[in-house]
């Protein structure tokens, strides 16, 4: 590490699947990372923690990461908030960073903490967007359910964390033969030092991509009116290759699993589209999915409140609306193009 040009460096760090392949949200923050290093003339420098995850260096070179800190050891196959805390730390506070950043995702959100506590960080979660003004670091993130935006400056020196919020940035370009520098990080944890266990890991039976990922998400309420119509927004998304979702009236009745649910003690998602049918449009909802670009709702009570932020609104009956819109999708996929 350089003396010098480390407190211009910004960081990242990575997240990924089992070391198998570097996750979205990582390239999103890579190109964050390069836009704000460039301004700064620092570099952009990837922490990946994790074991036998050497085979994501090539990639990480490839999306803009300068320089690859790799930390690869078998207490950090699965992540634990202690074994991570306990090599990350110390590797910022050594480097000081001009700021790191991180996906806002289940373990990125519980590990910000705890490095901002360990480090004398600042931190600012759920950011939209990270700039530099007149020379300071300001993050953008939703408050309020979503009601207000807050611009937040952090301090002019230190250590900063931004948690960024997934799918709301522009990935980095995949630049084919661009090259990172590896740097081999001693992990030197205790594993008794590790108050947690991972005893077991059950994969979602989900086959589209992860609702915080998606582009397009159909999302269906209480206006449903039992589990079997769900099928016909899977015939929906089936058809736009999108994501399936709902508010909380649904995964409260059984009617579909936990991870469907969106709001504000659901997920948080930003997808392009987002086309919500049945759903009244609670502020509870409203707060984690408001921040999609284009909104369709679907209602047949014209007073609904989701129709005040929807982008097209379709007053009617779901039932005869959703299938006419599969069947459309369907006719202009099957189009030929020109
Ligand atoms: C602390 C707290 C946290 C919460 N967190 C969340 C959360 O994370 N996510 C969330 O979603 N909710 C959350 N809620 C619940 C929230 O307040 C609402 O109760 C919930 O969002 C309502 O869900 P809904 O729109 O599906 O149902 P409803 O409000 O019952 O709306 C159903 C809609 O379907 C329409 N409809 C009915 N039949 C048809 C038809 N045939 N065709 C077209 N439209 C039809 C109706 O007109 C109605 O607008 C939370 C509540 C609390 C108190």
């Amino acid at each position: 590490m350089t003396a010098d040009s480390a407190p211009r460096d910004v960081w990242v760090l990575v997240d990924h699947a089992d070391g198998r392949s570097v996750r979205k949200i990582t390239y999103e923050l890579l190109g964050q990372a390069q836009a704000l290093a460039g301004a700064a003339g620092g570099r952009v420098v990837a922490a990946a923690l994790g074991a036998g995850i050497g085979g994501l260096a090539g990639d990480l070179g490839v999306h803009g990461a300068d320089r690859v800190m790799l930390a690869d050891a078998p207490v950090l196959e699965r992540y634990t908030t202690d074994a991570y805390a306990a090599v990350l730390a110390p590797l910022l506070e050594e480097a000081r960073p001009r700021l790191l950043l991180m996906g806002s995702t289940a373990w990125g959100r519980d590990l910000a903490p705890r490095i901002a506590a360990r480090t004398g960080a600042g931190i600012v979660t759920d950011c939209s967007a990270v700039e530099i003004e007149d020379g300071r670091i300001v993050a953008t993130r939703p408050v309020m359910t979503r009601k207000a935006i807050a611009r937040v400056a952090f301090a002019a020196d230190g250590l900063r964390i931004a948690v960024v919020l997934p799918n709301v940035l522009p990935p980095a370009p995949a630049v084919p033969g661009r090259t990172a520098e590896t740097v081999a990080v001693p992990v030197t944890v205790d594993p008794g030092a590790v108050r947690t266990r991972v005893v077991e890991i059950r994969p979602l039976a989900r086959e589209t991509v992860p609702l915080t990922e998606a582009d397009i998400i159909v999302a269906g309420g209480r206006g449903l009116k039992g589990p079997e119509h769900f099928a016909l927004l899977d015939e929906l998304a089936g058809a736009l290759g999108a994501a399936v979702g709902s508010s909380r009236p649904p995964v409260d009745s059984g009617w579909v699993p936990h991870d469907y649910e969106i709001g504000q003690t659901g997920k948080t998602v930003n997808p392009q589209l987002y086309i919500a049918c049945g759903i009244s449009g609670a502020p509870q909802h409203q707060a984690g999915m408001s921040g999609a670009r284009w909104i369709v709702a679907i209602n047949r009570d014209p007073q609904a409140p989701i129709f005040q932020i929807a982008s097209y609104g379709l007053v009617g009956d779901l039932f005869q609306i959703v299938p006419l819109l599969t069947a459309a999708v369907r006719r202009l996929k099957a189009a030929p193009q020109g």
